[in-house]
């Protein structure tokens, strides 16, 4: 996440670290950040924040573009601060721990996430990310690789990203090449801005056009996690042409 870290290659599925209170370095890693949030990390935050959606992306997030591809990146946006910290960051530590991103959890691991649908999830691979300044590398407990996924809560992001990582990592992009300025409005919208989305399903035509299970109409109403789902199959449609969405016969 910083740039002046060090990727190495793990050697077996055993690491030391432990990050606490009591080490000097503690918080010094939540500054000068290129945090990329996924759709589901910007969903459990701004909901810890009780924001709608787009008042949390004005707020705390910038957007970049994609070098290779050209889609919407969200980075957390740093406080406009000398040491440029994370505007979560507390001298008591992260403020929204439960709902922290899972670039945060993941730390010190790096997992390798491409051609998730090509790949089955026990291909996942992991290095370890050496920041500087970190003093947890120095400290005794050991972790066996899965024990410190299940500690960080990370299957439920893992698994929640593959949506994500579907769309932007999938063999689509490499055929498509890069998005029009339209399709980069449509992506922003289907991964990050969800209550434009929900509007956009709701109050345009859509559900004129495809036919959607009313369960799942039910669903996507109220639950953001199945909205972003569903955003995923609708940008793989309306992007790439697959066959996710069923167009209503009249
Ligand atoms: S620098 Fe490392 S040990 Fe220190 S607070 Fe950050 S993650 Fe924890
Ligand atoms: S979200 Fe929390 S853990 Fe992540 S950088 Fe900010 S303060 Fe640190």
């Amino acid at each position: 996440m910083n740039n002046d870290m060090l990727s190495q290659p793990l050697t077996s599925d055993r690491f030391r670290f432990a990050c606490h209170k009591n080490l000097s370095c503690f918080t010094a890693c939540c500054a000068n950040l290129n945090l990329v949030l996924t759709p589901y990390d910007v969903i459990r935050l701004r909901t810890r924040l009780g924001l709608p959606s787009e008042d949390f992306l004005k707020k705390y997030t910038n957007t970049s573009i994609d070098k290779g591809y050209g889609f919407p990146i969200v980075l957390l946006k740093m406080n406009n601060d000398k040491k440029q910290r994370c505007p979560f960051v507390s001298v008591n530590g992260c403020t929204v721990y439960e709902d922290r991103p899972g670039a945060c959890r993941i730390y010190p691991l790096g997992r390798a996430a491409s051609k998730i649908r090509e790949r089955k999830k026990s291909d996942d691979f992991f290095f370890i990310i050496k920041e500087p300044h970190c003093l947890g590398f120095n400290e005794p407990k050991e972790w066996l690789i899965q024990d410190w996924i299940k500690d960080q809560g990370l299957d439920e992001y893992n698994t929640m990203n593959d949506f994500f990582m579907d769309i932007v990592t999938g063999k689509n992009f490499r055929r498509i090449k890069s998005l029009t300025p339209n399709q980069m409005q449509m992506f922003y919208m289907g991964c990050y801005n969800l209550d434009e989305f929900k509007n956009f399903i709701f109050k345009s035509t859509f559900m004129k056009r495809f036919e959607v299970d009313p369960d799942q109409i039910c669903r996507i109403k109220t639950d953001d996690v199945e909205l972003m789902k569903f955003g995923s199959r609708w940008l793989n449609f309306a992007l790439f042409g697959e066959k996710t969405l069923s167009i209503r016969r009249h």
